[in-house]
């Protein structure tokens, strides 16, 4: 499968915002965003007028790489959006974050997104007592993820707990910490997702 294998700062600088892909470092002064605002390459700096496909392609890029997806995959989510009911852009919200890689994210058990795809990879989970390694596996509500018993020392999943507190588990989601587990409480509502994106601008961009 292809993979992104660029330096990830150089997304956030890209995107103007910090998307959070390298966990504890994203949280400290060394973070290149902080150091470093503003566009990476040559003309980086060099301030232009973006058209309104510009605007419509970077809020795009933006969602995309919040969640580690490549282009292909992230069609497939908007377009699976796109044949639900109700608003399309807040279906494809949803869908993003049912990902498992985003719900071990979003419950603590991984410091950001990327290292959740590995530890899913790696068998260190279950859902309902069945373990799965598809970090895209699409978890429903009232599902269980559970540290598999055997991966509870793992210290990524450790330190990430330990800081749990620090960037909080969404309320549509139940983290039992001292079991190693969680639960999906329900999905999330538009106004519960406050990170900084425009998936009206993605639903208008696939719509031409
Ligand atoms: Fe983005 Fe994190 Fe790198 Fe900062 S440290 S630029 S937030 S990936």
């Amino acid at each position: 499968m292809a993979r992104y294998r660029e330096s990830v700062c150089r997304l956030c600088r890209r995107e103007g915002l910090k998307l959070f892909l390298k966990g504890d470092r994203c949280y400290s002064e060394k973070c290149a965003f902080e150091r470093r605002e503003y566009a990476p390459g040559d003309h980086g700096q060099m301030r232009k007028k973006p058209s309104d496909y510009g605007v419509q392609l970077r809020a795009k890029q933006k969602l995309k790489r919040m969640y580690g997806l490549l282009e292909k995959q992230f069609h497939s989510y908007f377009e699976k959006a796109d044949r639900q009911k109700g608003i399309t852009g807040t279906n494809l919200l949803i869908l993003l974050e049912r990902r498992l890689d985003n719900m071990v994210f979003r419950m603590g058990f991984a410091s950001s997104r990327t290292e959740a795809r590995q530890l899913v990879r790696h068998y260190h989970f279950s859902v309902n007592g069945r373990k799965v390694n598809i970090p895209s596996y699409l978890v429903k509500v009232g599902d269980e993820i559970e540290v598999r018993e055997g991966s509870r020392k793992v210290s990524t999943i450790t330190e990430a707990l330990e800081s749990v507190a620090r960037r909080g588990v969404p309320q549509w989601l139940a983290l039992d910490k001292g079991n190693f587990k969680g639960a999906v409480r329900m999905y999330p509502t538009r106004e519960e997702l406050t990170m900084p994106v425009q998936e009206q601008l993605v639903v208008e961009l696939y719509s031409k």
